[in-house]
């Protein structure tokens, strides 16, 4: 489609001869409900200048029908104004008014205006998703962030529905069957950041007020909704408390009123992402109303996303990048604010460094490691770069970067420089230099130099010690060893630990210093007597891969789940893990590390991580041999500690669960079926709706689950979620029919929701049914092109990640994928990017796989 991939370039020209006043948006949505119905009317009316009147530009608009264009009164012919992703308009004056009127198509992927219907009680819900650049589903824009404007939303919609948009509704006429809901105008905010949420949802309300420095409050009307059916699992005040706590707390960082008005915040069903932070109006996906129970992680997970997408009110929404290059000065902000504000605001969720450094570090390691990986800021050509830049870098690795910042100028300047950053950008639009320009300023360092080394380039270092000692066993030197593309300066703390009198491995000294280059020594250490172990980038302030000496690595073999520190121990399993993933532990070296001590990890968190790392360790980089062993002792392990594990603890939960993804020998299978039929219990664990389909999912994948007793659990549990897991289920089947159905499903239709594009990929690729699923590695190949072309990225990213054959771990699916990168390098280079991607991850498994069997 001509012109559906909008360059930067073409961005750039736009902007230098457009300024956009206003927009005037109505939406018809009242067909909505009606299934047949797959549009509804769009009306945009455009109020803008033009620089060079004369010119010629385009709006942009997905629709499949265009009914009318008319220019400052002068109709254009839509047959040739509009060419499927363009409006273009000639002869623009200096003032221009443009309205659109369009059929717009209701969205099945969560990209544009998503319609949902509730399989428990019949209702439709809509809402929006547009990041980067899926408003022209819905209306005629100028889609590009730095064409801000304020924008006046009318939605009319079914009598009994309630709308909700970035800004509060001024008036709602009632007429017939339909109401109609005129909003205020918005600030000036980009359109990807605008929003519309439609339907019988459920709504919380709340309010919170502030007094502000200059005698006068701030009232911030709250809301929270879900689909009625979940309305029985909604624990609105929980979510609308770590709202309030956040808003005092940005209020106190950022001193800088709240500027859009209310704060709405959605759950809604089928949703491709975390959360998105349209400004007042924020959607998050559906699953963090928890409807069986769930482990605390769960709860620290979701307050994250609260006050990720609550800083973005001021980072992104407030002050907005000028093109998807500078995604990361949102992104980034955001994703560091999460946890700092967990800590900061002083909710309870006292651990979130410790998760920081665990989990979201090891997507940013994931990605950094990849070869198309990319500096935090980036170079996008176009929307589809633009697209997959949404990364482990431009979130978890700008975040680390900017904790190391912290740990460089300090947070007083790095907070003085947020404040005077948002004063001076307010409503408009930035890039790098002016973020560097306003620290610079209140921290007095040059950070240009500091940029070049972590912003503008790419690529993790590797620490590692190295320690000499003189025969009374004193350190005689400590060297800190950096490896890497691009040497960098680090401040770190080092942390030496020994055993205490009870055996416990704890501090017992912490040197903070600053590395660069090659080799850095540690003068204060020098002296010191040796301790069991040295830890690197202790407390976790730089972005780095540790490394250890072999006396330290020995200790951690013997007493790893002996560090009293949390945060340490975590920075220990991430490291050994790390350690595997480079082929330089073997997998069954690692797997044996977290069964001797998963055990006794008090962090929810951190436990649940170590469960999916050994699963990927035994699935993916264990020597192939050595797999079925690798496994029966994963489910023993499962099985002892759920035996083991406090009643009614998250921990047995979080036991339980791995039992289900390991579960393949009689006696766990026994124990799956009996949990699920009552005639087993463990004691204080709760087989709950998701638990259940845990434990049918691993009946199924063992084919020990018969159709009619799955179609017997989706029609107890009718619900999208339900839905969600039989579809699994089905696909999770080891038989061929069972693969082909759900290849067929995914491949030969574009009617499936992402949701459940994703429930049949995942299904479908059960690593242990390599045997079955190695035929369609060549198929796969040739469908790329076809599925990039055909279907809407959402879709798409999910087909090309989600059926590559990584469970092939040999030689002839790695040549076969580099056969198609060879001959394919004038396919997308967003496609290209991610099969490079899988292709990397299947070349690392085979590394690993080599170091397990040496
Ligand atoms: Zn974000």
């Amino acid at each position: 489609m001509p012109g559906k991939n909008l360059s930067r370039d073409e961005a750039q020209q736009r902007a230098s001869i457009l300024a956009v006043d206003g927009y005037q948006v109505r939406l018809d949505v009242t067909s909505a409900p009606d299934r047949a119905a797959g549009t509804f009317r769009s009306t945009t009316t455009v109020t803008f200048r033009c620089s060079q009147p004369g010119a010629d530009t385009f709006l942009d608009l997905l629709a499949p029908a265009v009914r009318s264009v008319t220019l400052n009164g002068r109709a254009l012919d839509p047959a040739t104004a509009y060419d499927g992703a363009r409006v273009h308009v000639d002869g623009l004056a200096a003032e221009n008014v443009l309205t659109v009127e369009a059929d717009c198509a209701y969205s099945r992927t969560g990209e544009g205006l998503h319609r949902f219907v509730d399989p428990v009680d019949g209702e439709t819900y809509l809402y929006t998703h547009y990041e980067p650049a899926d408003a022209r589903r819905v209306f005629a824009n100028f889609e590009q962030p730095d064409l801000k404007a304020p924008f006046t939303f009318t939605v009319t919609a079914p009598a009994a529905w309630d709308v909700w948009s970035n800004a509060p509704h001024e008036n709602v006429d009632a007429e017939g069957d339909a109401r109609t809901w005129e909003f205020a105008p918005t600030k000036p905010i980009s359109t990807y950041l605008t929003a519309v949420v439609a339907g019988p949802y459920h709504v919380a309300r709340d309010h919170y007020r502030r007094e502000l420095a200059d005698g006068t409050a701030l009232e911030i009307p709250l809301s929270a909704m879900c689909r009625k059916s979940l309305a029985p699992h909604f624990d609105a005040d929980e979510i609308l408390g770590v709202t309030k706590l956040g808003l005092d707390f940005f209020h106190e960082q950022f001193d800088y009123p709240y500027p859009f008005g209310k704060y709405d915040q959605a759950f809604v069903p089928e949703y491709n992402i975390g959360a998105m932070e349209n400004p007042g109006c924020v959607t998050f996906r559906e699953e963090f109303v928890f409807r069986s129970k769930v482990t605390d992680a769960a709860y620290e997970g979701r307050a994250n996303v609260i006050l990720h997408e609550m800083a973005h009110m001021w980072f992104g929404d407030l002050v907005t990048m000028r093109w998807w290059d500078d995604l990361w000065l949102k992104e980034s902000f955001a994703d560091f604010m999460g946890s700092y504000g967990l800590i900061g605001a002083r909710t309870r969720y006292s651990s979130a460094w410790v998760t920081f450094a665990n989990q979201r570090k090891a997507w940013a390691y994931r990605q950094d490691q990849f070869p198309t990986t990319h500096p935090i800021t980036a170079d996008i050509r176009d929307l589809e770069d633009a697209k997959l830049n949404f990364d482990g870098i431009t979130y978890a690795k700008g975040a680390s970067v900017l904790k190391q910042l912290v740990a460089y100028v300090g947070s007083e300047a790095f907070f003085e420089g947020a404040r005077r950053y948002f004063k001076r950008h307010a409503f408009g639009n930035t890039e790098l230099g002016d973020l560097l320009e306003v620290l610079e300023e209140t921290s007095g360092r040059d950070l240009r130099t500091w940029a070049a080394a972590w912003l503008q380039t790419s690529g993790v270092n590797a620490l590692t010690p190295q320690v000499t000692t003189d025969a009374e066993g004193r350190i005689t030197e400590l060297a800190v060893l950096q490896d890497g593309d691009v040497l960098r300066p680090h401040r770190i703390a080092v942390g030496l630990y020994d055993r205490d009198a009870d055996g416990v491995l704890v501090r017992t000294g912490r040197i903070e210093l600053d590395v660069a280059g090659a080799r850095t020594v540690v003068a204060e250490a020098v002296g010191l007597p040796r301790p069991a172990l040295v830890l690197l980038n202790d407390d976790d302030l730089t972005y780095c891969k540790i490394r250890f000496d072999e006396e330290s690595l020995a200790t951690l073999r013997t007493g790893l789940g002996d560090i009293s520190s949390e945060l340490a121990r975590a920075l220990a399993w991430s490291a050994v893990w790390n350690l595997t993933r480079d082929g330089l532990m073997p997998a069954r070296d690692y797997v044996a590390l977290v069964l001797r001590f998963a055990g006794q990890e008090g962090n929810i968190g951190v436990l649940q991580s170590l469960h999916a790392q050994a699963k990927t360790a035994v699935d993916l980089y264990a020597d192939p041999a050595w797999r079925g062993e690798g496994g029966r002792l994963l489910a023993d392990g499962a099985l002892r500690e759920l035996r083991e594990a406090v009643p009614g603890s998250d921990h047995q939960l979080a036991w339980a669960r791995f039992l289900a993804q390991t579960a393949g020998g009689a006696e766990h299978l026994g124990l799956v079926r009996g949990l699920l039929s009552g005639s087993a219990r463990i004691d204080g664990l709760e087989v709950d709706q998701e638990l259940r389909w845990s434990l049918w999912l691993a009946l199924a994948a063992s084919g020990q689950a018969a159709d009619e007793e799955l179609a017997a659990e989706l029609e107890a549990d009718n619900t999208a979620s339900g839905k969600h897991h039989y579809t699994q289920c089905l696909a999770a089947r080891p038989t061929a029919e069972a693969k082909a159905a759900a290849w067929s499903a995914v491949i030969d239709s574009d009617e499936l929701p992402s949701a459940l594009v994703e429930a049949n990929t995942a299904g479908f690729s059960i690593p242990a049914q390599r045997d079955l699923t190695a035929l369609y590695a060549a198929p796969y190949f040739k469908l790329l092109e076809r599925v990039w072309a055909e279907r809407t990225i959402e879709i798409s990213m999910r087909i090309v990640g989600g059926f590559f054959p990584i469970a092939q771990t040999d030689e002839q699916t790695l040549a076969e994928a580099d056969a198609w990168l060879a001959g394919h390098p004038e396919a997308a280079p967003a496609l290209r990017r991610l099969v490079l991607e899988r292709r990397d991850d299947l070349a690392r498994a085979l590394r690993a796989q080599a170091c397990d069997r040496a």
